[in-house]
C-alpha cells in the first residue's frame, strides 16, 4: 500500500511508472475544490528535520551521507502513517540532489530547488521509480524494475527503487530481487518499506541497513498538530488536539487526517472532536467512573443513553472506562502524576479524588471486568444491551465489600485466630471480577499446627453468582517413591498409579473405574471385577505386565467377594466429606450468613492425587481425617467462567 491510503486519496506512487504532474485526487465524495490539498500531503515533510519522532533514524542516515557511506538498500519498517515512504523520498533527494549551484553531491539536506529536487518533490523523477508490492506481486513486476536497474541514471546520480509493503511480493518475486540485492549495481538503491517485518524473508533483510519508525508520541503529535492547524489558520483547544493525538494512536498521516475533517467541520472544541471521534466527551466518561464506583446503576443508564444521543460509540464508552481506570490506577502508584502537564486539568482534578476514593483492588476489579466486557459487547448481537449489562454489573460489584473489609468483618463475627498460629492467620482475602463480572473471593484454609498440612480449597457460589473460595497452603511433596526405575507398589492404588505410567490406558482406565480390591498383599493381588470380558482381559494384560515388571513376584486372581469401593467411589466419597468440614467450618458459617443464599459449589482438595484421593498415610476416610481449619494467605486463583452457575 502506498503510505497515503485511507482516508487520504491514493497517490500516484501505486503506478510503476509515476505519471508526471498529476497530483492526488480531490477527497471522494465531499465537495472540497480540486486543488485542496489534504493535510498530510501538504505537509509532508521534505527534509528530515521535517520528521518528528524519529530522532535515531535520522542521527544515524545524517551520519551515514557526512561519511558517504549510505546503503544501498534500506528496509523501513512501522506502523501505517509513521512516515517509511516519506522517509524513502528523502532519502531518494538527498541521494540525487546537486545543490542550488547544480554542483552539491549527496547530502543529509537536500535543497529542494535543484531540477533534481523539485522532479522527486512533483514525484515525476525519471530515476526515482515506486511500485506497491500490494498490487504489484509478481516476478515480472519484479524483472522490470531489475532490467530498468542495469541502464544508467537518466537524470540524477542514483536510481532508487522505492517499493512499498515490500512484504506482499510473491517468494519467486523475492528471489529474483534477491539476486541483485546481492551484488547491487553502483547506481541503484532499493527503499523497501512494510508494516509487517516478519513476513519479510530473512535473506532480503540481511542485505539491507533497517530502520524502525516508532509511533509518534502523542505530546509530539499535539505540538505537531498545533502548529499545522495555526498555519490553516485554525485555534484548536489543546484538549482538542491531544484527543486527536490520542485517536491518532502514533500515526502522523491518521492524525492529520482526523485534523483535515476537525477543519472541515469547524470542531475545534474538545466536545465537538469528541462527537466527530464518536467519542464519549471526557468529563461524561469521569461522570460514568463516579457513578459506576457509587454503585448507582440508574444514574449509570441514564448517562450512557446521553452519551448514546450525542453519537458515542458505545464499545468506546467502555474502553475510554478502562483509560479512565487506568489513569486512576497510575495515579494510585505514582501521585507525581496528578501535577502532570501532559493531563488535562479536568482529568487530574477529578481522577485526583476519585483515586483518592477507591482502592487498587477494587480499580483491578473494575479494569477486568470491562476488559472482559469489551470481548462481550463484540460478541453480543446488540452492543448496547451489552454495553448496558456490562455497566450494571460494575455499579453492583463495586460495592461488594472488598476482600480485606469483608475479612475484617466476618473475623469479628467468628471466634479470634488462636495465638500462636499468626503465620496461618487470616491476611486477606483476594478479590477478582468472574467473567460474569461478579466478585470472588477466595477464603484460605489451612490446617493447624498439628499434622501434615492441608492443602485444600473451597468454593461458595453467592446470591448473584459471587464465588467464595478458601484454600490452604501445599502439602510439601512427599520425597520417597521414585527412587528406583520400578518401585515396588506398597500399596492397590500405587499399583495402579504404576499402571498408569506404563502407558497402559485401557487397563488403567478398569482398575480405576471398576476394579474392587478384595486383597493386597504379596504375592497376592486379588480383584472383584464383574464383567467376564474385561476380567479376562485384565488377567491377561495386568499379568503380563506385572510379570515383565516383576517376575514370579506377583499373582493375579479374581474373587465374588465384595472388596473395596473402586478408587473412583473413594473419590467420591472424600468429594463429600470435604464438602461437610467445609459447610461446619466457622468461616464459611459467616460467609453464608454474610450472603444469604449461596451454597458451597465445590471444596477443592489440592492435597489429593489424580484419583481425588488424599495421601493413604492420611487414612483418608477416618475420623482424625477433619482438617482443624485456620485461614492462611493465599493468592486467588482466576475465576473460570464454568465456575458460575
Ligand atoms: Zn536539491
Amino acid at each position: 500500500m502506498d503510505d497515503d491510503t485511507l482516508p487520504l486519496p491514493q497517490e500516484e506512487g501505486t503506478s510503476f511508472f509515476p505519471d508526471a504532474g498529476s497530483v492526488g485526487r480531490p477527497i471522494s465524495e465531499t465537495e472540497k475544490p480540486q486543488h485542496y490539498k489534504v493535510l498530510a500531503r501538504k505537509y509532508r515533510p521534505r527534509t528530515f528535520d521535517d520528521l518528528i519522532g524519529q530522532d535515531t533514524l535520522v542521527r544515524i542516515l545524517r551520519r551515514a551521507f557526512e561519511v558517504g557511506r549510505v546503503a544501498h538498500a534500506f528496509m523501513l519498517t512501522g506502523v501505517r502513517g509513521v512516515g517509511k515512504t516519506t522517509t524513502a523520498r528523502i532519502i531518494a533527494r538527498a541521494l540525487n540532489c546537486t545543490g542550488r549551484d547544480g554542483k552539491g553531491g549527496p547530502t543529509a539536506d537536500p535543497c529542494g530547488v535543484c531540477p533534481n529536487c523539485v522532479a522527486i518533490l512533483e514525484d515525476r523523477h525519471p530515476d526515482v521509480l515506486e511500485m506497491d508490492a500490494a498490487s504489484r506481486t509478481g516476478v515480472d513486476d519484479v524483472r522490470e524494475i531489475i532490467e530498468f536497474s542495469r541502464f544508467r541514471p537518466m537524470q540524477g546520480r542514483m536510481k532508487v527503487f522505492i517499493i512499498d509493503e515490500v512484504h506482499m511480493l510473491s517468494r519467486n518475486a523475492f528471489n529474483a530481487l534477491l539476486k541483485t540485492l546481492e551484488e547491487p549495481p553502483a547506481q541503484v538503491t532499493f527503499i523497501f518499506a512494510t508494516t509487517e517485518l516478519r513476513k519479510v524473508p530473512v535473506t532480503v533483510l540481511s542485505r539491507c541497513q533497517r530502520f524502525d519508525l516508532h509511533r509518534v508520541p502523542q505530546d509530539q503529535l499535539a505540538e505537531h498538530f498545533k502548529n499545522i492547524s495555526e498555519k490553516e489558520g485554525a485555534h484548536f483547544t489543546s484538549e482538542a488536539l491531544a484527543l486527536i493525538a490520542r485517536a491518532a494512536d502514533g500515526s502522523v498521516r491518521d492524525g492529520l487526517s482526523l485534523l483535515d475533517q476537525a477543519i472541515a467541520q469547524g470542531a475545534e472544541e474538545a466536545g465537538a472532536v469528541s462527537a466527530m471521534l464518536g467519542l464519549a466527551d471526557r468529563g461524561l466518561i469521569f461522570d460514568m467512573l463516579e457513578s459506576v464506583m457509587a454503585g448507582k446503576a440508574d444514574q449509570v443508564l441514564a448517562l450512557t443513553e446521553k452519551a448514546y444521543a450525542q453519537g458515542a460509540d458505545l464499545r468506546s464508552v467502555l474502553t475510554d472506562l478502562m483509560e479512565g481506570v487506568h489513569l486512576l490506577s497510575r495515579f494510585k502508584v505514582d501521585s507525581s502524576l496528578r501535577e502532570s502537564n501532559d493531563l488535562p486539568e479536568m482529568e487530574r482534578s477529578r481522577g485526583g479524588s476519585l483515586c483518592d476514593r477507591l482502592s487498587m483492588s477494587v480499580l483491578s476489579r473494575a479494569w477486568q471486568m470491562l476488559l472482559k466486557g469489551v470481548a462481550e459487547v463484540d460478541a453480543a448481537p446488540d452492543r448496547r444491551q451489552a454495553v448496558e449489562m456490562v455497566l450494571i454489573r460494575l455499579c453492583y460489584s463495586s460495592v461488594l465489600p472488598t476482600p480485606d473489609e469483608l475479612i475484617r468483618q466476618l473475623q469479628g463475627e467468628t471466634s479470634p485466630v488462636p495465638a500462636g498460629n499468626t503465620s496461618r492467620a487470616v491476611s486477606a482475602f483476594t478479590a477478582q471480577s468472574s467473567s460474569s463480572g461478579m466478585a470472588s473471593m477466595s477464603v484460605p484454609v489451612s490446617e493447624g499446627s498439628h499434622g501434615p498440612v492441608v492443602r485444600s480449597s473451597l468454593r461458595l457460589v453467592v446470591n448473584g453468582g459471587a464465588i467464595i473460595e478458601h484454600e490452604t497452603p501445599e502439602l510439601v511433596a512427599s520425597e520417597e517413591t521414585e527412587e528406583l526405575p520400578v518401585p515396588m507398589p506398597k500399596s492397590w492404588r500405587e499399583m495402579v498409579v504404576l499402571v498408569g505410567q506404563e502407558k497402559e490406558a485401557w487397563l488403567h482406565g478398569i482398575l480405576r473405574h471398576e476394579a474392587h480390591i478384595v486383597r493386597f498383599g504379596p504375592p497376592d493381588l486379588v480383584l472383584r471385577l464383574d464383567d467376564i470380558v474385561v476380567r479376562k482381559r485384565v488377567q491377561r494384560t495386568l499379568s503380563a505386565l506385572l510379570e515383565r515388571l516383576y517376575p514370579g513376584q506377583w499373582r493375579l486372581d479374581f474373587s465374588e467377594e465384595k472388596g473395596e469401593p473402586s478408587l473412583d467411589e473413594q473419590g467420591a466419597q472424600v468429594v463429600a466429606l470435604n464438602q461437610q468440614h467445609a459447610q461446619n467450618h466457622p468461616l464459611i458459617r459467616a460467609v453464608m450468613k454474610r450472603f444469604p443464599g449461596a451454597r458451597i459449589a465445590s471444596v477443592h482438595d489440592r492435597n489429593l492425587d489424580d484419583y481425588g484421593l488424599p495421601p493413604e498415610e492420611m487414612t483418608p476416610l477416618g475420623e482424625d481425617y477433619a482438617p482443624d481449619l485456620d485461614f492462611a494467605p493465599y493468592d486467588a486463583d482466576s475465576i473460570n467462567e464454568n465456575d458460575l452457575d
